[in-house]
């Protein structure tokens, strides 16, 4: 693609997109090293301004409070950028099956009122994130980019929805789309309803943690920053209307995971409560990276052991970080 001067992230004030964000305005990436970057964020329960405290005084960062189902506010936004990184969504699966019409709000209509509006303003790239759970579940093997989309959530189909509109804004409209289809992130600045950041911060107030089911539920663990890393790389050279899986190539049952964090944490097992599973609770998930890394060179650089150490650590020295959310969110 062109020189890209302009990057709209939607959703950066997230999770992962924080992490892109500040990446971008660190250099991370050499192709986006001057870039102006422009985060949308609605600023949901999972949205946290502070998340991007680290780059707040660049002069290459704006912020929008602003929700991607807007069309008017999003068409103003979209003028002038030349890649569009679409993280917002609503992620959690535990709340898709509580309630299910935010999901279909921001991951579909959201995601299509992007798409049009990128489209209608002549955006050169359109990054659309999604996620391993769209294939399903698996038992053994790995999906590739072509295994047929059998999600089982309410989250997964709606990103399913939005992943599908993706690709047709490549193939109807030549919108230059590229998907991504990650598995599960660990890191710092996750919101502390997800696996890991609940777990470590709840064994470090000595509290309980919920182990679903049976605890042999397989993930494959990705770093904020591999993931990230494989998105810039796309972003950069991903070739339009294709698919690209990104993953951390560490398996671990939710029992094994468990084991190292309650290790991590000088725990034992009687901090550990086993709980009804979740419905339909996807079984295994295993994403083949092969296309990624023949295409664009990718490879996790993170070795799990020491990415899950240092968000140990993490969590351990930001307290003030994680304390006020969980208060917030009442998560036990
Ligand atoms: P997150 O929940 O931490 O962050 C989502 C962000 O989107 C929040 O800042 C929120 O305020 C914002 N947002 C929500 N609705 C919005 C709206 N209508 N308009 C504007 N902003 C809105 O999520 P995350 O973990 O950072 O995930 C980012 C993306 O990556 C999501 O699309 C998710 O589906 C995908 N993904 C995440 C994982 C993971 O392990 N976390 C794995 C696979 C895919």
């Amino acid at each position: 693609m062109n020189a890209v001067s302009r990057i709209l992230v939607t959703g950066g004030a997230g999770f992962i997109g924080s992490h892109f964000t500040r990446q971008v305005l660190n250099g991370a990436y050499p192709a986006f090293s001057g870039a102006e970057v422009i985060v949308l964020d609605k600023l949901t329960y999972a949205g946290n301004e502070e998340n991007l405290d680290p780059v707040r005084d660049s002069d290459r960062l704006r912020f929008v409070h602003g929700d991607i189902c807007e069309a008017e506010e999003v068409a103003e936004l979209m003028h002038g950028v030349d890649l569009v990184v679409h993280f917002a969504a609503e992620s959690h699966v535990d709340r898709s099956i509580a309630g299910s019409a935010e999901f279909v709000l921001t991951n579909v209509v959201g995601t299509q009122t992007l798409l049009q509006a990128a489209l209608d303003a002549g955006v050169g790239k359109f990054v659309h994130v999604s996620t391993d759970e769209v294939y399903g579940t698996i038992e053994s093997g790995s999906w590739r980019e072509d295994h047929i989309l059998e999600p089982n959530s309410p989250y997964s189909a709606s990103k399913a929805s939005s992943d599908l509109l993706a690709r047709s804004y490549a193939i109807t409209h030549g919108l230059p789309v590229c998907v991504t289809r990650c598995s599960n992130n660990y890191g710092p600045y996750q919101f502390p309803e997800k696996v890991i950041p609940l777990f470590v911060t709840n064994l470090l107030d000595g509290k309980q943690v919920p182990l679903y089911g049976d605890g042999l539920n397989v993930r494959d663990w990705l770093h904020v920053d591999d993931h990230c890393y494989g998105i810039s790389l796309v972003a950069e050279a991903g070739k339009a209307g294709e698919i690209y899986n990104i993953g951390g190539g560490t398996e671990l049952t939710n029992k094994e995971l468990t084991e190292k964090l309650l290790e991590a944490t000088g725990r034992d097992w009687s901090s550990v409560q086993p709980v009804e599973d979740r419905k339909a609770h996807d079984r295994r998930y295993s994403v083949d990276i092969g296309k990624i890394s023949a295409e664009l060179g990718y490879a996790p650089r993170v070795p799990f052991d020491k990415g899950l150490a240092e968000t140990v650590a993490w969590y351990t020295e930001n307290r003030e970080w994680w304390e006020p959310l969980k208060e917030r969110a009442a998560l036990a």
